[in-house]
């Protein structure tokens, strides 16, 4: 779709309900040719301030005084009209942030399915009655923590801001959210539709910006009662130290190391593909990719020879030609992962993918590159590259294959593939990671699952009913009547 043909303006931001020129913008790029394709608006700490009052104003007007069911109709109708416009967001999403099509339009579905998931679920988050003394009666209340702040990044914009904003507004919170500089399309779109379904103003404030302006702005914010942040590490512990000068909570989505474990009993033929996608999915540009896949001995040879056929098949090209890989998201992130490669001299590179010859020139791609014979200690196996590179590491029974998979400060995701269920069973509860697969990988991404790290990859859980009780807040009511 043109630019020029969207249901808003790109160079807005969204603030009470109203539609609002911002006084300084930034470039909008489009990943697969490097060209500028227009701007978006660079809202700083009076934008936030404004959104702040907006969504402080909405909790004491009619979004403050909805009740839960009509808060989840109107998630409801959200979700209708992502799934009206499911194909524009997808293009939408595909020249912003650089993702071959067929994987935006799932991020789209994923939008929109979130929005039934909060709809249906909104209505139904109860306190309990709790026996207490002789006169008393004591009972708990789920309330909205306030206005709550939300920083995303730029790989799955409408994924996150699902997750994120469709459990906070499900629990009656006012949102403010400051979407990536590299990609803020999704979020403007969002707004207009959640604007057009009925959603009350203020109830969600979107403001682009630079995170070093209108992220700080936001994450130090007083009025700011819960923080949900997703992005790096480095990032996520400044978030979190402003976070702690406010005492408000935090919940941390950030990255991730995380390791497909391969027994010699393992059906390959099912796990080959979850192997290599989990890898190269969104250019690798994912939190929870698989960038470490351990074997044992045994098969290693064997899998390192089917990955790499499948590596020599990739083809890489721009989001709208829709091949297995796209390019990065900037010129700055190809030299993040660039240097990561060149520390790669020592290893074995087994096979790479193929940037198509029509690839525009200025588009950031980097061709897949699959690893082998990696020692558990090397950078490449222990650093997140965020790019489309893996990294396989042969080991020798399951004390070795526990020690290597839990050997990096990382927590998000692992796998186990084996067909012995007792053993499968044995390394759920040993792989330390906040979501464990058994002989699948990321079980198609299920919204009602329940999602975050531990150690380095953050704390709190997002996704499922569980982010309900993250976006709000207990009270105990103790009533004495004699
Ligand atoms: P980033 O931390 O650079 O940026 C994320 C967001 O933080 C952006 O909106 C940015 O503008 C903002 N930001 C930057 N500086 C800020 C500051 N000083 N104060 C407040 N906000 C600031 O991350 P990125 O490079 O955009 O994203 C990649 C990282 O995100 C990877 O590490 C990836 O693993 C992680 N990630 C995690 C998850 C998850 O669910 N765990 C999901 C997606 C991405």
């Amino acid at each position: 779709m043109p630019l020029d043909r969207l249901w808003f303006d790109p160079a807005q931001m969204f603030i009470g309900g109203r539609w609002i020129a911002a006084a300084a913008t930034l470039p909008l790029e489009d990943p697969s040719t490097g060209l500028g394709i227009g701007t978006i608006a660079r809202g700083g700490r009076d934008e936030i301030d404004a959104a702040v009052a907006a969504a402080e104003g909405a909790l004491l007007g009619d979004w403050g005084r909805m009740s839960a069911a009509e808060r989840g109709r109107i998630l409801a109708r959200i979700g209708q009209l992502v799934l009206a416009r499911v194909d524009d967001l997808a293009v939408l999403e595909a020249t912003d942030v650089g993702k071959p099509l067929k994987q935006a339009r799932a991020d789209a579905l994923a939008l929109a399915r979130y929005m039934e998931f909060y709809a249906g679920a909104a209505d139904k988050v109860m306190g309990e009655t709790i026996p207490y003394l002789d006169g008393y009666t004591v009972y708990t209340l789920r309330e909205p923590h306030g206005v709550t702040g939300h920083i995303i990044p730029w790989n799955y914009p409408m994924q996150i801001i699902g997750r994120s904003v469709g459990a906070a507004l499900a629990m009656g919170n006012a949102c403010v959210l400051k979407p990536a500089e590299e990609a803020c399309l999704t979020a403007l779109a969002f707004a207009r539709l959640a604007e057009e379904a009925g959603l009350p103003a203020g109830a969600l404030n979107v403001v682009p910006g630079l995170g070093e302006e209108a992220g700080a702005a936001l994450s130090a914010h007083p009025g700011v009662r819960h923080l949900s942040f997703t992005g790096s590490v480095a990032v996520g512990q400044l978030v979190q130290e402003a976070a702690a000068r406010n005492v408000v909570p935090v919940t941390l989505e950030l990255g991730g190391k995380s390791p497909q474990v391969v027994f010699a009993d393992a059906d390959l033929d099912k796990a080959l593909p979850f192997l290599v996608n989990a890898g190269i999915q969104n250019a690798g540009q994912t939190c929870s990719a698989s960038s470490r896949i351990l074997v044992e001995r045994a098969r290693y040879a064997e899998v390192v020879e089917r990955m790499a056929a499948r590596y020599a098949a990739l083809r890489v090209g721009p989001a709208m030609a829709d091949l297995d890989v796209g390019p990065l998201i900037s010129a700055r992130q190809k030299e993040i992962v660039e240097g990561f490669l060149a520390l790669s001299s020592d290893l074995t590179v087994a096979a790479r993918g193929r940037i198509v010859e029509d690839a525009p020139a200025g588009g950031h791609y980097v061709a897949p590159i699959l690893l082998a014979d990696v020692r558990p200690d090397h950078r490449l196996a222990q650093d997140e590259i965020f790019g489309p590179a893996q990294v396989v590491i042969p080991f020798e029974g399951e004390e070795e294959a526990v020690a290597i998979a839990n050997g990096t400060g990382y927590g998000l995701v692992a796998s186990c593939w084996s067909e012995n269920g007792g053993r499968a069973m044995r390394m759920a509860r040993r792989l330390r990671a906040g979501q464990v697969f058994l002989n699948n990988y990321g079980a198609g991404g299920g919204v009602e699952l329940p999602f975050g790290g531990i150690g380095k990859s953050g704390h709190g859980r997002e996704k499922g009913f569980e982010a309900l009780y993250g976006f709000s807040t207990l009270k105990t009511v103790a009533a004495h009547h004699g």
